[in-house]
This record gives structure tokens, C-alpha cells and sequence, in this order.
């Protein structure tokens, strides 16, 4: 049995839909913040996380691919989804890479080690390129990372080698988007600026967990996060963007439909104007 949550946007003449996809892990606040202000003491995280498909009129592309079969259990199976939208791993033209956590690079791997998706090329900074060749900075994290990496990244990085476009500043990767270094969270953490049609969207990945770290750039900071004060300066940027784009803007961990806009209210402030739907997006539970 399988649950799944989707939600559906479309932006100019890109269909986009999220998938959630994730372990049923839950982060109090204060793991992720130190210290969190006092009206969000006892606040949690639920880091159920996913991935974006964009259908555009050059090919299907991907934002990040979820955990695959390598960790669990799992609340939501990406894969049960994409196989229940009759999306074909095979039809998938591009995978935008946010950042190199299991949570968002497992499901480019099968339990068999094989590419989930063979005939894709995939974009992604060029910190996160040379980690994955440094086996000794590597070496330093829990066995069971580096268990992992040994089982995926021979294959991925054989592929990003023959089709792989790695990004070392601001530039469009593929018609209409553009991949925007935002530095600090992880290595090589990379944001993707999606445009259809004068119609922005703005994919975060992990530079916000929730809306309100993009709403308070001044006051809330992650110490979660590799290089929280870099990550910090990323949000910034990501922020004083979205709100004079207008843009559109996803994070991985938001709970669905997690989509929303930034206004800007103050110097470093901004209000979130969630779009659309119910908390749980279209959620439904299919049996096998
Ligand atoms: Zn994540």
C-alpha cells in the first residue's frame, strides 16, 4: 500500500506537478534553529520531502528525485506516484540537482544500482561534482553514508560524465531555466528559477524548511545547516528575488500544497501568501 500527494500548478505553458516523497521523520524546532523564539517553542518539522516535475514544451524535467529504496519506511513513495500517473522514467529528459542528501538524490538510484532514469542529463554545482570525487571529505561522515555513496555515485557520476552540465554560477541550463547558486545549506546547494511565458517559479530546495525562514531573514537562522550564516546570506537573496520577481516559490520540505509568494514588508521581511489547496494537496492511498 502506497499513499501519494501530488499538486498540480501550471506556469505559462509548463505543467508542473509536486511530488511528496519521504521518510515520516518529524525535527522539533530546536534541533534545526538552537533557538527558536518563544511563540515557536515545541514547534516541529515533519521533513516529508519530494520532487518537481516540469513538463515543458523542449522535454520532461526533474527537480531532485526523493529517497528511492535506499531509506525508510516512507510516508509517500515517489516512485508509486510517478508509476500511477503513467510518467515513465524513460521519458524524463533533464534532473535538476538542489543537493547531494539522500532525501533528494536517492531516487536517482534503483535498489539494484542501476539509473532510474536512463536517459537523463543532470545539472548541478560544481562543489557538490568535486565532493562526490573526494572520497577522504567523504570518508568523514557516518559509515552508513559513505555505505551509500559507494552503492550510488559510481553509476551517477559515470552518467553525469557522458551527460552532465555542471554549474559553477548563475546561468540558463535549459530553456527557461536558470540554475541559481544559493550556497550553505549542503554542498554546492543550488536553487532553479523555472520561466514559462513572462510566469516565474522559484524552486528552493532546502534553503528554507518552511515559509517563515524566508520570512524573517533577519531574525531566524538554521543551525542545521552546513554553513548556516552562508545559507543565511542565500536566503536573503532568495527572498529580496522571489518578492521583486513575484515569483513562485517551492521548497522540498514545505507541507503541500507548498506553494507560494513573498511580499516584501520591511528590510529583511516578508509576508508568505500561501497558493491553493489543503495541507494534505491531492492526497490519496492506493493499494497494491
Ligand atoms: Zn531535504
Amino acid at each position: 500500500m502506497s499513499r501519494l500527494a501530488t499538486h498540480r500548478i501550471r506556469i505559462g505553458s509548463f505543467d508542473c506537478m509536486i511530488v511528496k516523497d519521504g521518510t515520516p521523520s518529524t525535527l522539533l524546532l530546536h534541533e534545526v534553529m538552537g533557538e527558536p523564539p518563544a511563540e515557536m517553542t515545541g514547534d516541529s518539522i515533519e521533513m516529508l520531502g519530494g520532487l518537481l516535475v516540469v513538463d515543458t514544451p523542449d522535454g520532461r524535467v526533474l527537480v531532485d528525485a526523493g529517497n528511492g529504496p535506499h531509506r525508510g519506511p516512507r510516508a509517500y513513495e515517489a516512485e508509486a506516484t510517478l508509476a500511477a500517473e503513467e510518467i515513465d522514467a524513460a521519458s524524463v529528459d533533464t534532473v535538476l540537482i538542489t543537493h547531494g542528501d539522500f532525501d533528494h538524490i536517492g531516487g536517482l538510484i534503483d535498489a539494484d544500482e542501476r539509473l532510474v532514469y536512463p536517459k537523463a542529463r543532470y545539472v548541478l554545482h560544481r562543489d557538490l561534482w568535486d565532493f562526490w570525487h573526494d572520497a577522504a571529505a567523504r570518508n568523514e561522515y557516518p559509515s552508513q553514508a559513505v555505505a551509500l555513496w559507494d552503492r550510488m555515485l559510481p553509476p551517477l557520476v559515470s552518467a553525469i560524465e557522458s551527460s552532465g552540465t555542471i554549474v559553477e554560477s548563475e546561468r540558463e541550463v535549459l530553456r527557461g531555466i536558470r540554475a541559481i547558486p544559493a550556497l550553505g545549506h549542503r554542498v554546492g546547494h543550488t536553487v532553479y528559477r523555472i520561466e514559462s511565458e513572462g510566469a516565474p517559479l522559484l524552486h528552493i530546495g532546502d534553503a528554507a524548511v518552511r515559509p517563515v525562514f524566508l520570512e524573517q531573514t533577519d531574525s531566524l537562522n538554521v543551525r542545521h545547516d552546513t554553513e548556516p550564516e552562508t545559507a543565511r546570506a542565500a536566503r536573503r537573496r532568495i527572498a529580496e528575488r522571489a518578492a521583486a520577481d513575484g515569483a513562485l516559490v517551492i521548497g522540498t520540505h514545505f507541507l503541500l500544497p507548498g506553494i507560494g509568494r513573498l511580499t516584501k514588508i520591511a528590510e529583511d521581511r516578508y509576508a508568505w501568501s500561501p497558493i491553493g489547496g489543503n495541507d494534505k494537496g491531492d492526497e490519496r492511498t492506493e493499494h497494491d
